[in-house]
């Protein structure tokens, strides 16, 4: 289910331990890990030692969520920026703070991040959720303007999933990896009726213990609560902009936007659990559209999932970029961060876009900045390049991930379901 920073034992007394956490000591129960010695290294959640792991393996966990950043001595930054990170937590922010936060440079920049990993920290301590994602089919129904499986591309080669082979690699994620949330994501496809998804998500429910979430576009309000009745907890559905012109020029044909927030209406009337947010550094899209997206992010959102345009072969958007990878990346960065900040106990997944642009310190760069959450991928080897929402999609080290941040014991989805109705109820 989760990573968590490993600890050293530094004494045992019978069922306890004390143990050693980035220079902080703390007490934990190991009476679920017997044999344990002083020097071992432990992961444990909740006070409870789970399992013992090598020291070369703690290690790598430590360099992969370890922040080793200097400290910002933030009484140095000027009057404004330091009232408006006073304020973040006591009021909401206002659309010209979250502005002037995603305008940041140089030190204020790296304040606002470090700002953000305390708040992660201190509310949700170092528990980073993993979620799988199987990508089930590449045909597309609508024609955004920025996505490599719009309808119009003819270039690319189709792929669809069978029932039983999608039913199948989820129930392998779940059993043989212990992945206890995944996410179902395709095109809008209607090739799978909503009899079909309906039957997926049954079928997987029936066999095994995970939290299914469907990616699937605009489909009817009948289709998500059939979906909800056969055992679906979540959707994934981004509004994409909070700027309706935007909203328009990137899709002239299908999509709408205020159909885009009467489904994310119906969903959260159903009970879903809602993951939504917004493309960023879209060609036209301003500071002020972004403040905007991450307002109404966190009016929407259980879960915020936002991540950076990167311009798709054989689209209308193909050469359209004018923001470049590094200033997106940093622009992610302080959108993750302010979303932090306006919401301490959101879920913020790293996506595989924002990865992708910022290479292989990516990933840590947002866990640092306020992200607490994985997107991995699952789809089989033969279809993932298929799925090309955009080029060169980039993976790392999902082995330690999901050798060491993922529980297959008992009791572990029940922690979780728990967290779930939490968050779920919080918004
Ligand atoms: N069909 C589903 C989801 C599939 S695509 C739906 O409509 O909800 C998932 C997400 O990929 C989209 O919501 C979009 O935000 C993102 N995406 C599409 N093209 C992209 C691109 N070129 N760069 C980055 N993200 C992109």
């Amino acid at each position: 289910m989760c990573l968590t920073i490993p600890a050293k034992i530094i004494s045992l007394n019978k069922n306890k331990a004390a143990v050693l956490n980035g220079g902080i000591v703390k007490e934990v129960n190991v009476f679920l890990t017997p044999g344990l010695k002083i020097g071992d290294w432990i992961l444990y959640v909740s006070d409870f030692a789970l399992r013992k792991i090598s020291g070369k393996d703690a290690k790598e966990i430590i360099e992969l969520l370890e922040d080793s950043r200097k400290k910002i001595n933030i009484s140095n930054l000027s009057v404004k920026f330091k009232n408006i990170i006073a304020a973040s937590s006591v009021r909401q922010l206002g659309r010209a703070e979250i502005v002037y936060l995603l305008n940041t440079k140089g030190q204020e920049k790296e304040a606002l991040f470090s700002e953000a990993n305390i708040a992660r920290k201190s509310y949700l301590s170092d528990f980073i959720c993993i979620h799988g994602i199987i990508e089930f089919s590449n045909f597309c129904g609508q024609d955004c303007l920025y996505c490599g499986l719009r309808n119009q591309n003819r270039k690319i080669k189709r792929y669809r999933m069978p029932v039983r082979e999608i039913v199948q690699k989820a129930k392998e994620a779940v059993e043989k990896k212990g992945y206890k949330i995944l996410v179902l994501q395709s095109g809008e496809d209607y090739f799978y009726t909503d009899e079909m998804l309906a039957e997926i998500i049954g079928a997987i429910k029936k066999s095994c213990r995970v939290f299914i979430f469907m990616s699937v576009g605009e489909r009817s309000r009948d289709c998500y609560k059939k979906m909800k009745q056969a055992g679906a907890s979540g959707v994934l559905f981004r509004f994409e902009t909070a700027n309706q012109k935007l909203f328009k020029k990137l899709h002239p044909r299908g999509k709408n936007f205020k159909n885009r927030f009467e489904s994310l209406k119906f969903m959260k009337e159903l009970g879903y659990f809602i993951a939504t947010g917004s493309l960023i550094g879209l060609p036209g899209q301003t500071t002020k559209d972004l403040a905007d997206d991450i307002l109404t992010a966190q009016k929407w959102a259980n879960m915020v999932s936002m991540g950076p345009f990167i311009p798709a072969k054989n689209t209308p958007l193909e050469k359209r970029s004018q923001t470049s990878n590094s200033k997106k990346t940093e622009l992610n960065l302080k959108m993750i961060a302010t979303l932090r900040l306006l919401r301490k106990d959101i879920r913020i997944p790293v996506v595989t876009a924002l990865e992708t642009l910022a290479g292989a310190s990516g990933r840590k760069r947002a866990l640092q900045s306020g992200a607490n959450a994985l997107m991995l991928n699952l789809t089989p080897n033969k279809y993932r390049q298929l799925y090309k929402i955009y080029d060169n999609k980039f993976y790392q080290k999902e082995n330690i991930w999901e050798n060491y941040g993922l529980f297959k014991r008992q009791g572990s989805y029940a922690m979780l379901e728990e967290r779930m109705k939490k968050e779920l109820t919080r918004n």
